[in-house]
């Protein structure tokens, strides 16, 4: 096939995803609940894909553009002369979305990178670590589901009702690259009562998601990940014995001074020296580590738990940032230094996850307002998230160690390139064809 020029950023990262991950068999494999559709899901969950890939920001601003020639043959289509769909077809879609559908093709391709040895050995000591946290990508004052979660807000000094959805989410972190592992929505009254739940007298908490999420991490990787790092809202022992219980070793924040394992973790430390100091020459800090194992004291967890405490001094900063966590299962084989990195690489989700999708990819954007259609929405954009971010691991030099503060700047680069190469596609992509 005669290409004009070198081949363009977006048709170079579709022929990738196509040749490495499959990505006409994931596409194909996601279905919805249309009788007789006069568009095919497939060129759907195509233009869904398209839409997370150029990072397009509303469905008002996909519009226009599903009737331009190039957006046409990025989706493999000759025509030209009609619109490839409407988007009241994309979000009609969405709304009858099998979601399982397109979470698989996520898992998949997560699988796929696993079969071809992207991860390598893992992050610290050879350990995979996941990283666990709670993320609310949008929020109202109207209802507009079922499954929207409800709390008393006040505004003006007047008490009002917030409608919003929160997710768990799973993210591999690594120094090299970093994907979206899984996603487990928190139920709402509503939603609970409709899958058979007996006695609901509210919404579930963000702990029973989490360790729904922790059983299906285990379930649908098996032992491959190793460490499930969280924040501190999951330093409770039966979020530890659920992650014991689905083999993880956990690396947990403590904040609380006054609660188990960390109170008598302190009564031992004090006044002592730390057990270890770490000069980090690279990151122009002082680390001083007070370590110990095997506090029996959280009576809620079956076992022993190690607590490490980090005094973090960096060059120029006046005062010290301290860091405390329990640390359990194989996680315990990590040195306190080590702990330490982990720990701190839950802050990756933040920075490479929450904070880039919604300053970047809009998805704090409601495209479409329903359960269904705004989780498969999200797994069509954590599929693009993903595909992104393995391309620029594997595909571009030095991404993994030159990415420095701002991981998000090379995707950003890869964007406009993408978005820049959809005016010059001048021959259908050959979807589904080998
Ligand atoms: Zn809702």
């Amino acid at each position: 096939m005669p290409e004009h020029g070198a081949p363009g950023r977006l048709r170079q990262i579709l022929s990738y995803g196509r040749k490495v991950y499959g990505l006409d068999r994931l596409l194909g494999g996601m279905r919805d609940g249309r009788k007789k559709p006069r568009v095919p899901t497939d060129l759907v969950v195509r233009i869904l894909l398209l839409l997370g890939l150029l990072r397009i920001r509303s469905f008002n601003a996909l519009d226009p553009r599903l009737a331009e020639v190039g957006m046409q043959r990025a989706l493999g289509l000759s025509c030209g002369e009609r619109k490839a769909s409407s988007v009241d077809t994309l979000a009609y879609s969405l709304h009858r979305a099998e979601v399982g559908t397109f979470r698989s093709a996520v898992v998949s391709m997560v699988k796929q990178a696993e079969r071809n040895k992207v991860f390598r050995e893992g992050w610290h000591g050879a350990m995979r670590v996941a990283a666990l946290d709670g993320w609310e990508p949008h929020s109202s004052r109207s209802r507009c589901c079922p499954a929207c979660l409800t709390r008393k807000v006040t505004v003006n000094q007047v008490e009002v009702t917030e409608y919003y959805h929160r997710y768990v989410i799973a993210l591999l972190v690594d120094d090299g690259v970093e994907v979206v592992l899984d996603m487990e929505p928190i139920l709402s009254a509503d939603v609970r009562q409709e899958l058979g739940a007996k006695g609901v007298t509210g919404h579930e908490g963000e702990q029973t998601a989490a360790k729904r999420l922790v059983r299906r991490l285990k379930e649908t990787y098996g032992g491959w990940v190793d460490v499930v790092v969280a924040d501190a809202l999951f330093g409770n022992g039966p979020f530890l014995t659920t992650a014991a219980q689905s083999g993880f070793g956990t690396v947990v924040v403590l904040k609380k001074e006054t609660d188990e394992p960390l109170r008598e973790a302190l009564a031992l430390w004090q006044g002592k020296p730390p057990n270890q100091v770490v000069e980090d020459e690279k990151r122009g800090e002082r680390v001083e580590l007070w370590d110990c194992p095997g506090i029996e004291t959280l009576s809620s967890y079956d076992g022993p738990v190690r607590v490490v405490r980090a005094v973090v001094h960096k060059a120029g900063k006046k005062e010290p940032s301290t860091w405390c966590f329990a640390v359990t299962g194989k996680a315990t084989r990590l040195t306190a230094f080590q702990v330490m990195k982990v720990g701190r690489g839950r802050w990756h989700l933040e920075n490479t996850g929450f904070n880039q999708w919604t300053q970047h990819w809009r998805l704090g954007h409601v495209f479409t307002h329903g359960p269904r259609a705004l989780q498969a929405l999200f797994w069509l954009f954590f599929l693009a998230f993903n595909l992104l971010q393995l391309f620029a691991y594997r595909q571009l030099g030095g991404y993994g160690r030159d990415r420095g503060k701002d991981a998000t700047k090379t995707l950003r680069r890869l964007v406009d390139e993408m978005m820049g190469d959809l005016e010059r596609f001048d021959l259908p992509f050959a979807w589904n064809s080998s």
